[in-house]
């Protein structure tokens, strides 16, 4: 690579090296293509540095705390009396997760032959970029490029982030000290695992969501045993609250992500973005400039790590020759709060006001034999099935594992699976995902384990 205003001919720019990014790198490269991917911080984005794996990390180690206290222990025979835990020494743990997973990708990305640049881009033109960074400077002329710079927490009018008093959640999960007690604005899986997570170590906890419920869109009955679970943790929650009125602190604010586009000078290149600065593009990942793609928070779709990398994927793909698009049917969210939470398609609500005659069925976890040999016993299945030809149209869990069990649901869901079909299969037995097949037998009025 030629330092200085030389320009430079690559083949695929990719512009972020999160999770978006740097799966379309390794994807094109699969597929024969030269990728120089570009990063202005560390490798892993949002998601892997700072996002859903150190949330994940810190809210396992403190699941195993809360769990060693449950009174459940000592019916099964153990005694744990000086449990403690010791936050900077779980910061440290959930920081090695982080490594390791970098790492990872760091080797992948070598070991695909990608050229990683460390420095900011920017457009020059519709086919050039700047790439500048502290020890270099490049011009970057390509054939393809992949905008996957993510998206930061979206500002609050008047109420600036300090990372002390107004905290974002990326930087609630790097607080060096536990505060004595927390408040937090938001209704979605963040500020909910977020709770869970401090309200788990003894922090008080004052849940705070804008609107009538927690996580719009789930229906009523796993949303309650949610609250239970937040409520028996300690957490208050108050509905309708806002924000400007809020003038507890610390305070957490999970209000949404906002892309960063604004310093691409995406004008020089006419690319054209919406009102709140996601870039533009159709199913194929294509931009307003065809040869210019953008995948993952920086498009301003839903803000999920799970859709970034499935764009990623296509962008790679379509600029690759292949005839691919981004049409899930349905997109699975997990929420790791106490019991834990999936949903995937539609909620019995959503269902019908869409227009769908629908059969639900529902299976409780006390009635599930691994549950209780797992020593739980809250939680439920439901899952909702057009009326019509006894497809499913949508499915949630709670309960232990939640988040694994509903990838069936999204298979399911993509197939075309019907309630018939959920039926006929063999589960492993004893398992969790029988209260799957259960929910759909309840559907079709042949549950076992409860009485019709
Ligand atoms: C607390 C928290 C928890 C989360 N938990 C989950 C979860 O459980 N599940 C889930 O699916 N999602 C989760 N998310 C969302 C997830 O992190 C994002 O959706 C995901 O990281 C988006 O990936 P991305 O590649 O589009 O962007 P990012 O991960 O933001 O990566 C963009 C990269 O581009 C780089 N960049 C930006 N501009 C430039 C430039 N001009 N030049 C060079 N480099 C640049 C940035 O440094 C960054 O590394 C969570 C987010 C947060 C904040």
């Amino acid at each position: 690579m030629v330092v200085g205003d030389v320009t430079t001919a690559v083949d695929v720019l990719i512009i972020g090296a999160g999770p978006a990014g740097y799966v379309a790198a390794i994807r094109a490269a699969q597929l024969g293509r030269h990728v120089t991917l570009v990063e202005a911080d560390s490798v892993g984005g949002v998601c892997l540095q700072r996002g859903c794996i150190p949330l994940k990390a810190l809210l396992s180690a403190s699941e195993r705390y809360q769990q060693m206290r449950q009174e459940s222990l000592a019916e099964m025979g153990i005694s744990a009396e000086t449990v403690s835990f010791d936050w900077p020494s779980m910061q440290a743990w959930k920081q090695s997760v982080v490594e390791r997973l970098v790492n990872g990708v760091q080797r992948l990305i070598a070991g695909n032959r990608i050229e990683l640049l460390k420095g900011t881009a920017w457009f020059i033109n519709s086919e050039e970029m700047r790439v500048e960074g502290e020890e270099l400077s490049h011009r970057l002329k390509f054939e393809h490029c992949v905008l996957a710079t993510g998206a930061s927490a979206a500002p609050l009018p008047d109420l600036p982030y300090d990372g002390q008093q107004v905290l974002t959640p990326e930087q609630a999960l790097q607080l060096t000290e536990l505060p004595a007690k927390l408040s937090i604005f938001g209704s979605d899986y963040i500020a909910l695992e977020l709770a869970t997570l401090f309200a788990r170590l003894g922090v008080q906890v004052r849940l705070y969501t804008p609107g009538d419920q927690i996580l719009p869109d789930v229906d009523a009955t796993p949303l309650r045993l949610v609250q239970a679970g937040l409520r028996k943790l300690g957490v208050q929650i108050a509905t309708k609250a806002d924000i400007a009125a809020l003038d507890e602190r610390p305070l957490v604010v999970s209000n949404g992500v906002r892309p960063n586009t604004a310093r691409l000078s995406l004008d020089e290149a006419a690319i054209k973005i919406t009102e709140q600065g996601g870039i533009i593009v159709d199913s194929m990942q294509q931009s307003s400039v065809p040869h210019i793609y953008a995948v993952g928070d920086c498009t301003g779709s839903r803000a999920l790590a799970s859709i970034a990398i499935k764009q990623g994927k296509i962008a790679a793909e379509v600029l690759s020759g292949q005839r691919v698009q981004f049409a899930p049917l349905v997109v699975p969210l997990v929420v790791h709060t106490t019991p834990e939470l999936a949903t995937v398609g539609l909620s019995a609500e959503a269902a019908e006001r869409a227009g769908y005659s629908i059969i639900t069925g529902r299976f409780p976890l006390a009635a599930n034999g691994r549950a209780l040999t797992l020593g739980t016993d809250a939680g439920v299945a439901t899952i909702v099935a057009n009326k019509d030809d006894g497809s499913v149209l949508g499915a949630t869990v709670v309960g232990p594992r939640a988040g694994d069990l509903i990838g069936q649901m999204s298979l399911a869901i993509e197939m075309g699976a019907t309630l018939t079909d959920l039926s006929e299969i063999i589960y492993a037995h004893p398992g969790l995902s029988e209260m799957l097949q259960e929910s759909a037998d309840h559907a079709l009025n042949q549950a076992i384990h409860i009485l019709r």
